[in-house]
């Protein structure tokens, strides 16, 4: 119901030698345009900040890709008073008016596919292929949610003899959301545009290491019509602004996107009725994953080699979907880590311009080094099976694979969030899903079998909020795949599902006795 026929867009086709000339034209472009200065947006206005931040380029950090002003917490307070002030305004806006911004914001981001694409391989890293398909990704969040509001708007009506009912929802208030860097344009936009579409005024406040693209997404609202203090752009410390906007007494809905730690902090906080409240505050938190994908001795190995690689190494490994633990059955374990291994090693490794890298560096210095602590865990539990050289220059991590992991251990409990995959040896299939399901965490889940029964079992068994069956575990789909997990993976609904706006909304039934 609702999102059924909803098509997204399609990524770009970079076999095309036209299509590849343009990415490379915008490549230039953009390389032209680093190191300004992007200010926060309060009230339609680009203010100026005491503070700056230089944001870099992971692949060559002597590259500043932008610096950005960064709020204080008087200027967040003024941003939270121009947001309530203009609150009735957009509640009142009527749905397809402001559905109609969505779509134009949509239209306005595909016109700058290459150069968007352009902005998120230099600031984070990733490489252009994934770049695009996280282009198409904010795209489809923008349509999605624009119908997924028109339908809702119609409400559900009951009529009986003598009496009227009406079933309607209204926004809540003020959101605040806090995005993470490594969907840098489209989850920042997804949650931004879902709070703005079910009437909400919306502050928006990125993660520093990819302020420069949430930058790129404001420009593309105020092109779209967003009414000044409908949204604002409010980077920030997220220990100093975040935090005071989590904690403010006008704040109804925080959607975050992020790590468990802060996850959990915000919640807490969040719960805390402040002086002046009326309300209780709505948390969507979207935390992290320790994936696995279970490979059983019907699979087709050369399927579910491919599916692992892609899902473990894609963005060196982070994402919240990627896989980060594959749990094989025991009669075809030392075949399957040999073809994983040779397939590995066949990754292109740096050039992020390129269509055709899959493994670009890691966002910073910490993440660098958080990772190299682990592999060193690695080294000590488990066998190290690969480890792969990788670019010098900029924080790259070479993919590194871990076999005879034991299940229970460091590296195939805690996220990692780097290109390093463990590899755990299962007796059987019971037993697989056992050590699948034995983390905090219920994300992603993937399962490459021919057998019936183990495909029901997993279905039934395997705790994730997104199964995936014979084939990779990430790059889920706005409407075809509604995104998100459970259990210490997160709060709220799936991104790009049904029900993703209704938490935004409070719903109203109205009785007239006639
Ligand atoms: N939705 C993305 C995927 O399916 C992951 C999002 C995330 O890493 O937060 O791959």
């Amino acid at each position: 119901e609702g999102n059924e026929g909803f098509v997204g867009v399609a990524d770009t086709d970079f076999a095309e030698e036209e299509k590849r000339r343009v990415s490379q034209a915008a490549f230039q472009n953009v390389r032209q345009q680093l190191g300004k200065t992007y200010l926060p947006l309060i009230n339609g206005e680009f203010v100026n900040t005491t503070t700056f931040v230089d944001s870099l380029n992971p692949s060559n950090f002597s590259e500043v890709v932008g610096k950005i002003g960064l709020i204080s917490v008087e200027q967040a307070e003024e941003a939270m008073k121009f947001a309530k002030a203009a609150f009735p305004g957009w509640k009142k806006t009527p749905v397809k008016q402001r559905a109609d911004i969505l779509r134009k914001a949509a239209e306005l981001m595909e016109e700058r596919r290459a150069e968007l694409s352009a902005w998120i391989v230099l600031e984070v890293g990733k490489p252009v292929k994934e770049a695009d398909g996280e282009v198409s990704e904010a795209i489809d969040f923008c349509l999605y949610y624009a119908e997924e509001m028109e339908r809702l708007e119609k409400g559900v009506i009951y009529d009986v003899v003598g009496e009227t009912n009406r079933y309607i929802y209204q926004p809540k208030g003020i959101a605040v959301v806090i995005s993470p860097w490594n969907f840098p344009l489209a989850i920042a936009c997804g949650m931004t545009v879902a709070a703005l579409v079910s009437g909400n005024c919306t502050l928006l406040k990125p993660a520093e290491t990819s302020s420069v693209i949430t930058a790129k997404l404001t420009e593309i609202l105020i092109e779209a019509g967003i009414p000044k203090g409908v949204f604002q752009y409010v980077p920030g410390k997220g220990s100093q602004v975040g935090a005071y906007l989590v904690n403010h007494p006008d704040t109804h809905v925080i959607a975050f996107t992020g790590s468990q730690e802060v996850g959990c902090r915000i919640y807490a906080e969040a719960a805390v009725l402040k002086p002046g409240q009326k309300h209780m505050k709505k948390v969507i938190a979207e935390m992290g994953g320790k994936n696995a994908i279970i490979v059983d001795e019907s699979a087709d190995l050369d399927q579910a080699v491919v599916g692992v690689v892609q899902s473990a190494f894609g963005y060196s490994g982070q994402k919240c979907s990627a896989c980060s633990r594959v749990i094989v059955l025991q009669p075809i374990y030392d075949a399957f880590v040999e073809r994983l291994v040779e397939a590995t090693k066949s990754l292109n490794i740096g050039e992020t311009e390129l269509p055709s890298t899959q493994v670009g560096p890691v966002i910073d210095a910490n993440a660098q080094s958080r990772i190299l602590e682990y592999i060193e865990i690695g080294k000590k539990e488990a066998k190290l099976a690969l480890e792969l050289p990788s670019p010098t220059q900029g924080y790259f991590i070479g993919p590194v694979i871990f076999s005879e992991v034991p299940a229970n251990g460091v590296i195939a409990q805690q996220e990692i969030f780097g290109p390093v995959l463990s590899v755990i040896r299962a007796n059987d299939f019971q037993e697989a899903l056992e050590f699948a399901n034995s983390t905090n965490y219920a994300l992603t889940g993937g399962l490459y079998s021919r057998t019936p029964s183990h495909i029901q079992q997993a279905q039934a068994e395997f705790e994730v909020g997104n199964l995936y069956i014979n084939r990779n575990i990430t790059g889920a789909i706005v409407a075809r795949q509604p995104f998100g997990g459970f259990k210490l993976s997160g709060v709220g609904s799936k991104a790009g599902g049904p029900d993703y706006l209704l938490q935004f909304l409070e719903p109203r039934s109205i009785t007239e006795n006639i």
